[in-house]
C-alpha cells in the first residue's frame, strides 16, 4: 500500500509522519502522474485558496476529481474545503468529492483556533485542533456524520471518503488515519 499526500502547500509533512508512525509508506504528490501510483490521497490543512491556485497551476483539478471517483480521499481542514460540493464565505471552486456544503473561517475571530474535545458517534471523545476552521453547514443523504462539536458535524464520511474540519495529524491519536487505511484496504477488496 502506498499513501499519497498532496504536497503543494500546508501541513502535509505532519500527515506523512502520522502514516509513517503506522508503518505505512507515503509519497508527496505534486504531479498528475504520481496519482496513478497511490492507493489513497490525503489533502492536508493549509490555505484552500492558495492550494486551489497551485492545483490549477499544476493542471491537477481534473486528475484529482478523477482520482476521487476511483480511490479514497481524506481531506482535513483546507482539504475538507477542497473536497466539498459547495464552498461559501466566499464562494470558491472545489473538487465536489463529498456532498457537503462548507463555510470557510466560520468560527469568526473570537474562536480563531482552539484545541477541544469532539464527540464521536461511537460514544468516545477525540481531541481536535481547529485552526481557522470551516463549518459544515449541510450534508447530503449519503454522508455519515462521525463526530460533532457544538452541534456541527466536524468529521464526515461518504463511501470511501473522509473529511475533518480539524487537524487529526497534529494530535497523537491515530484513530482517523487508521480508519482511512481501513477504507483503502476495503477499496482494494
Ligand atoms: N481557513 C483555511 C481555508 O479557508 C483553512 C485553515 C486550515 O486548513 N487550518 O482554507
Amino acid at each position: 500500500m502506498l499513501i499519497g499526500v498532496l504536497a503543494l502547500q500546508g501541513d502535509f509533512e505532519a500527515h506523512q509522519k502520522a502514516f509513517q508512525e503506522l508503518g505505512v509508506p507515503v509519497v508527496q504528490v505534486r504531479q498528475k502522474n504520481q496519482l496513478s501510483l497511490v492507493d489513497g490521497l490525503v489533502i492536508p490543512g493549509g490555505e484552500s485558496t492558495t492550494m486551489l491556485k497551485l492545483i490549477h497551476l499544476e493542471n491537477l483539478l481534473d486528475p484529482l476529481k478523477d482520482f476521487g471517483l476511483r480511490r479514497p480521499v481524506f481531506g482535513t481542514c483546507a482539504g475538507a474545503i477542497l473536497l466539498a460540493n459547495e464552498v461559501h464565505h466566499p464562494e470558491q471552486e472545489s473538487l465536489g468529492i463529498i456532498d457537503i456544503a462548507v463555510e470557510r473561517n466560520a468560527y469568526g475571530r473570537q474562536v480563531h483556533s482552539q484545541v477541544t474535545k469532539v464527540q464521536m458517534s461511537d460514544g468516545t471523545d477525540l481531541e481536535a485542533v481547529f485552526i481557522r476552521a470551516p463549518i459544515i453547514r449541510s450534508v447530503g443523504q449519503g454522508v455519515h456524520i462521525l463526530a460533532t462539536h457544538t452541534d456541527n458535524p466536524v468529521l464526515v464520511e461518504q463511501g470511501r471518503h473522509l473529511a475533518a474540519t480539524f487537524h487529526p495529524e497534529l494530535t497523537s491519536d491515530r484513530r482517523l488515519h487508521k480508519r482511512f487505511l481501513d477504507k483503502i484496504r476495503a477499496c482494494q477488496g
